[in-house]
């Protein structure tokens, strides 16, 4: 390994997902996490991989990681959701539509982010450094460095990527501003419970929709795998999302966990069905979070003029909205193409990030699309791409 490393800004999937591959391809890296370790906050919430994003998880692992990997998702019978009326307890018309959900064997795969994480950094410790709060990155003769908060900078590499999510100050920096994250105005709070309280629930992937809030609509996804249901060790995790105005955060603060979040998501679903309570009755108030629901420009990922030596993967490039589950399905194909690329070129060379960012951007854009027509229909967002980004 005697090129200069590949510097990696952010420790998530995409980012852990790419460490992987250069380290298949024996391409040296370095990866810069702001968080304190892998289990600084929660990291609750379970992720669905649809095929394409299993395809590009099994491109980069080899055979038997990828069979680890496998064995670890839940499956869950089924192909698509089950939906009710929340108060009612009535099956939704919109059951009819018949949206698949299957990716493997006609199953639902799903991981949790952390444990997803966890399998991704195996054999790259190493390289991970923590309370790397990177700020963005100065271009030398012939690499990059990574500027870090406290003003001190990485070694000398020969390529940065931003794989640092939504808020990426690489991504600011490497499109002139051209990226934005716009703010949809929908709300979310993610919760925790023990197994036993979805006992009423059944087997499943499961919408609950509440439309008697003056506001719209709140609803709520949540995946109950039969073969984790008798583990007392296991808690199974919910998302509570209501359009605009529905879901608020005291004094507008949206990083506010704990009690508060727990509160606000026990007294919004009190009119539910005793069916559906434990969920909130017995739910571990500490991992209770808000969540602000972002989205980049719908129309897709921005033109910037390619700067080889700095690029980006993941949320950094493109975050979407929870509808259609597919951000960090998207984020692993960008691993993939570029630690692809990457290995046949041996490293960083001319017309790598050309090549990446001109492939991203097609089916990148397309996601983004996808998501956001359905959370327009969904959570009745609407951004208006001349306003104020965040
Ligand atoms: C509740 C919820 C449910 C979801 N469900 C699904 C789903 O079912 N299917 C799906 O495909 N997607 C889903 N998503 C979206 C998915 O989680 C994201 O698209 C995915 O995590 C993006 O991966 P990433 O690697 O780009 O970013 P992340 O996984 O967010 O990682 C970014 C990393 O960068 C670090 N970082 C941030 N700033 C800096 C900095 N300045 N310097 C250094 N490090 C930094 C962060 O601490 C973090 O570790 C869901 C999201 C949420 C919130």
């Amino acid at each position: 390994m005697t090129q200069k490393p590949v510097l990696i800004s952010g420790a998530g999937l995409a980012s852990l997902l790419l460490a992987r591959s250069l380290l298949r391809s024996h391409i040296a890296f370095q990866v810069f996490e702001r968080d304190a370790s892998i289990k600084f906050r929660g990291q609750g919430y379970r992720l669905r991989l649809s095929s394409e994003g299993l395809d590009a998880i099994e491109s980069v692992l080899d055979p038997e990681a990828f069979q680890r990997f496998y064995d670890r998702c839940g499956k869950t019978g089924g192909s698509g959701f089950a939906g009710f009326d929340a108060v009612t307890g009535e099956l939704l018309e919109e059951n009819k539509m018949g949206e698949n959900l299957g990716s493997r064997e006609g199953k639902i795969v799903g991981i949790a982010r952390g444990d997803m994480r966890s399998l991704f950094m195996e054999g790259c410790e190493e390289y991970v450094h923590f309370n790397k709060h990177v700020k963005g990155y100065e271009l030398t003769d012939d690499g990059i460095r990574a500027i870090f908060a406290d003003g001190t900078k990485s070694v000398e590499g020969s390529l940065l990527v931003g794989g640092d999510g939504s808020k990426s100050s690489v991504a600011k920096q490497v499109s002139g501003g051209r990226l934005k994250v716009y703010d949809t105005g929908a709300r979310g709070i993610h919760g925790q419970a023990p197994t036993t309280a979805f006992k009423g629930l059944g087997e499943g992937v499961f919408r609950l929709v509440d439309d008697t809030k003056l506001e719209g609509r709140l609803s709520l996804i949540t995946n109950v795998r039969p073969n984790d249901m008798d583990d007392p060790n296991v808690e199974f995790g919910w998302t509570l999302a209501g359009v605009p105005g529905v879901i608020k955060a005291p004094n507008d603060d949206y990083t506010i966990i704990g009690k508060t979040a727990a509160e606000i998501a026990k007294s919004l679903t009190a009119p539910w069905l005793p069916r559906f309570k434990p969920l909130f009755d017995n739910m571990v108030e500490s991992e209770a979070a808000f969540w602000k629901i972002t989205c980049s420009t719908p129309s897709g990922v921005p033109d910037w003029p390619n700067e080889p030596r700095a690029t980006l993967i993941g949320d950094a490039v493109h975050s979407m909205t929870p509808a259609g589950g597919i951000g960090a399905n998207t984020a692993v194909r960008d691993s993939a193409l570029l630690g692809r690329l990457l290995h046949e070129a041996g490293g960083n060379k001319d017309g790598v990030t050309a090549a990446y960012e001109r492939e991203m951007r097609v089916y990148a854009s397309e996601a983004v699309a996808h998501s956001y027509a359905m959370a327009s229909k969904q959570m009745k967002v609407h951004i208006d791409e001349s306003s104020q980004a965040v």
